[in-house]
């Protein structure tokens, strides 16, 4: 096992990871900017090293100062959570070469998988269904024209190297496909400095269903059942639970076993997610997203298997605590992300002091959050300020106690979400689990 492990994050999922380290025995070293000196993560590390200002380039992304850090503080690993380096093959190169484990997959893997275009084709070629689209990434107009006439309108164009809900155009008719690629390439040249678009049918009611797995590096794949992840806002999401209300045995088999296939087709390993679209009881791959996920809690709930140690056990070269026998699903899990917004006024952003806060309690409720009272929400980074996650032996239960956790929330200070998940979670389409991705955009919220 490790000896010491550098966390190359902040926020929740910073402390997540240091607890994982905690409890594994392993010391912890977190990193912070100038603006994280009085974060939560940079308290409760073993040490804690500044790498920077607070722009996210000079400190986060900041590659040369966190692996410094690292040989300053002779850690013999990295975990790099989500976001920022987290799916950065030449990052996780860099450590390779210092001597420092990755805590995920390999860099080819996370190369080859972060370019979505070929991702798809390689599924393709495993005999993953995908969704019909391009084949690799569109390079001329000439091509967008040919692809978009065997696609059918409408259609999506999406960046190859994007993520985080951002780089998806919907094109509606011949009309507008050219301007609309030409837009895309430059959005995606400046968003995430790659140009390369790629073409895929819009599926027009789908759901949001994505597998977890986990690998290790002896070549034992296993699949840890579903994540629904249907509840989202401009393609990001604010809701999830497991299982999904449109599951059923036989497909949760078929979809476990295609991602166990889809993780062996690249030869990965550590933990995994890949996302799919579930139309009428049929699955498509859209992308497999090469590190832990935002919702991984629910998987935790009711799985009982830890996903952290799992990454840092894997990542020290052990095989899997478990076999897909051991895997059963039971009981319902929800999550909740509390972000600090203003959800009436267009969800903007609210940074500022936390004055009071009081987080619910009791069984089956988990927080992951490194909010206090008396935190400053610094406003150069992501808004979600908390993870609100229960178990229950059904979904109804579980609903329930959402229901009661989320108005026994209190934050002060800052405006929250809070009271628009409450809306939400009260909702009749929510409650019949009989909704699609595109719920959100016409849901009104007006307490
Ligand atoms: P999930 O919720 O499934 O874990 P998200 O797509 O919400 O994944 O991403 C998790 C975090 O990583 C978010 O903070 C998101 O903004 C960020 N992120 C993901 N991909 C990218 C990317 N390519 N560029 C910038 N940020 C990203
Ligand atoms: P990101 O890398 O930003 O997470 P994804 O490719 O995973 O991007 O897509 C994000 C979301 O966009 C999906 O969860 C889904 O709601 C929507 N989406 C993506 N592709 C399609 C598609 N072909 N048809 C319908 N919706 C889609
Ligand atoms: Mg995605």
């Amino acid at each position: 096992m490790f000896k010491k492990v550098l966390i190359a994050n902040r926020g929740e999922i910073a402390v997540r990871i240091i607890r994982a380290c905690r409890e594994l025995g392993v010391r912890s070293v977190a990193v912070y900017s100038t603006a994280d000196k009085n974060a939560l993560h940079a308290q409760i590390a073993d040490e804690a090293v500044c790498i920077g200002p607070a722009s996210t380039s000079d400190s986060y992304l900041n590659m040369k100062a966190i692996i410094a850090a690292c040989e300053i503080t002779g850690c013999d690993a990295l975990h790099p959570g989500f976001g920022f380096l987290s799916e950065n093959a030449s990052f996780a190169a860099m450590c390779q070469k210092c001597g420092i484990e990755f805590i995920g997959p390999s860099h080819e893997a996370i190369e080859m998988l972060g370019d979505k275009a070929c991702a798809k084709e390689t599924m393709k070629n495993a005999g993953v269904p995908v969704i019909p689209g391009s084949e690799g990434a569109v390079r001329t107009n000439e091509e967008a024209l040919e692809w978009a006439e065997k696609i059918g309108y409408p259609l999506l164009v999406k960046a190859s190297a994007g993520g985080g809900g951002r780089g998806i155009r919907r094109i509606n008719s011949k009309e507008e496909l050219i301007p609309q690629v030409e837009i895309a390439r430059q959005e995606a040249k400046s968003f995430f400095g790659d140009d390369a678009v790629y073409m895929e049918k819009l599926i027009l009611n789908p759901r949001h269903v994505e597998i977890q797995i986990l690998a290790d590096k002896l070549g034992n794949v296993i699949h840890l059942g579903e994540r629904d992840c249907s509840m989202q806002r401009r393609n990001q999401k604010v809701l999830e639970e497991s299982p999904s209300p449109v599951m059923n045995p036989e497909l949760r088999q078929r979809m476990g076993e295609a991602a166990v296939k889809a993780a062996k087709a690249c030869g990965y390993y550590n933990a995994g997610t890949i996302e799919f679209l579930v139309e009428n009881n049929n699955f498509y791959f859209m992308e497999m997203n090469t590190r832990i996920q935002v919702e991984h809690p629910v998987t935790e709930f009711v799985t009982g298997v830890d996903l952290v140690k799992s990454q840092i056990k894997i990542a020290a070269g052990l095989p899997l605590d478990y076999s897909q026998e051991d895997i059963k699903v039971s009981g319902h899990a929800i999550e909740c992300r509390i972000n600090a917004e203003n959800p009436k006024l267009g969800f903007r952003p609210s940074p500022g002091k936390i004055i009071a806060l009081h987080t619910p309690g009791g069984p089956g409720i988990r927080i992951d959050s490194a909010a206090y009272q008396g935190y400053t929400i610094p406003p150069y980074y992501d808004s979600m300020i908390a993870k609100l996650i229960v178990y229950a032996p059904t979904r109804q239960d579980a609903i329930m106690k959402m229901r009661w956790a989320l108005s026994e929330f209190i934050v002060e200070g800052v405006d929250t979400n809070i009271d628009f998940q409450l809306a939400l979670i009260k909702s009749e389409a929510f409650e019949s689990g009989v909704y699609d991705n595109g719920f959100l955009n016409t849901f009104k919220f007006d307490e």
